[in-house]
């Protein structure tokens, strides 16, 4: 008994004399009020926020560190819900799935994680590469190397022919067969199997190729590429193993389709009609609108030879459309999830998509909101990021403006913290 009283009694002294760090905050942007609030303070212990007081509080213990944010904006740190890790673009693209090796993948993948998080997107959720994002996201995890919180769906699951079959545009003798086991579905029985596979490969979500796209080698950048029975099966399948699913979809039937079938996200979206945005706002599901990527992949086809010449045509057709639709379906009230599809453009630019956002009329604090408190809540991770509040995680960044008067301050980020760890000042 007295050995116990002895180990609470340590336990609480140095519990009460843990290691703290303190944010003087000018401004904070509240994600759970939608307000801009002005001079509070951030005291982290750990990796977690222990409170929020008013006024730049006197520390009380003596081994905390004081950061002086008074004249920044301070937000959560934000949650990009499209990119793609392992890669980015370059007009060699298509010839590095002959020349790269997986560890020269994972390297790359390495640097890109940290230029990730540089760009104060302390979480991602990675919508497709080879299997590299998964060991990548245990890495991080680990702390053995520097990034985001990874949310990976591993590979990408598509029909033969279709946007992500890992074999499209390659001659027949080095086409082979893929099938679910290489994410690759032609049947009910296929889809079950590729999400069954998905998840023993460590996957945390599902993301499928409802239509066709514009970076694979095929003709079709918008047709539907899966029956509804086959997106039902793979929609059911991932919930039996606690995952979601997130759907590519360019063309307006092969999102239909995909929305009826249950998916909680649609990736681009770009010819949306008013009928799907009402079925979307029916089913509760999620619009992550990747304007970066629409503009970025059509001002890149006009540049000779970047692209194969297939490609060119479907880039210039659909990258312009995607922020004009974003501007309907934000005003018809679809639920909108910050995504940038960063990879198709540079990691790191990722902020851009905040004022292609307000260019196309949603209020800056509702662009904030969809990347932070609505990405949190799709990715079962409400009040823990995505919010500056007591016992969340000191998932922290800070900016030079107020990005309620100028939003392009979202694309310089000053201040990086990641659980309780500064990695940019
Ligand atoms: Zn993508």
């Amino acid at each position: 008994m007295r050995q116990l009283v002895g180990l609470i009694f340590i336990f609480i002294f140095f519990g009460s004399n843990a290691q703290e760090t303190i944010l003087y905050c000018g401004k904070i942007v509240d994600t759970k009020s939608g307000k801009v609030l002005l001079n509070k303070s951030i005291v982290i212990s750990e990796d977690k926020i222990l409170r929020i007081e008013d006024g730049f509080t006197n520390s009380n213990s003596e081994n905390a560190t004081v950061i002086d944010l008074k004249n920044k904006t301070v937000l959560p740190g934000l949650i990009d819900m499209h990119v793609h890790i392992e890669g980015e673009t370059n007009p060699n693209r298509y010839l590095e799935a002959y020349t790269l090796n997986e560890a020269d993948v994972a390297f790359k993948a390495a640097e890109i994680a940290e230029r990730t998080l540089m760009a104060g997107f302390t979480t991602v959720r990675d919508l497709g590469g080879s299997g590299v994002n998964v060991a990548l996201r245990n890495a991080i995890n680990k702390g053995t190397t520097t990034g985001p919180r990874i949310f990976t769906a591993e590979k990408s699951l598509a029909t033969t022919g279709g946007h992500a079959d890992p074999t499209n545009g390659r001659s027949k003798e080095l086409m082979g067969d893929p099938g679910p086991k290489e994410g690759v579905v032609n049947s009910v029985e296929d889809a079950k199997k590729a999400v069954r596979q998905r998840y023993k490969n460590g996957a945390d979500w599902i993301k499928i190729t409802a239509t066709g796209g514009v970076l694979s080698v095929a003709k079709s950048g918008k047709n539907p590429q899966f029956t509804e029975e086959e997106i039902t099966a793979i929609v059911t399948t991932a919930k039996d193993y606690d995952m979601k699913v997130a759907a590519h979809a360019h063309g307006d039937e092969g999102m239909q389709r995909a929305i009826r079938a249950g998916v909680k996200t649609i990736e681009h979206g770009t010819l949306m009609s008013d009928a799907t945005m009402e079925l979307m706002k029916q089913k509760k599901s999620y619009l992550v609108p990747t304007i970066t990527a629409g503009k970025y992949v059509s001002d890149k086809a006009k540049i000779p030879n970047y692209y194969p010449a297939i490609i060119v045509p479907k880039a210039l057709e659909i990258g312009p459309k995607i922020q004009n639709m974003f501007g309907r379906a934000y005003k018809k009230g679809v639920g909108i999830a910050f995504g940038t599809d960063a990879g198709v453009f540079p990691h790191g630019e990722n902020g851009k998509e905040f004022g292609y956002m307000v260019e196309a009329g949603m209020p800056a604090m509702d662009a904030i909101l969809s990347a932070t408190t609505t990405n949190a809540m799709l990715l079962d991770m409400e009040g823990k990021i995505g919010v500056l509040e007591t016992g969340a995680f000191a998932d922290i960044i800070a900016v030079n403006e107020d990005p309620t008067e100028n939003i392009k301050t979202m694309e310089n980020v000053v201040f990086v913290m990641k659980s309780g760890k500064v990695y940019k000042k």
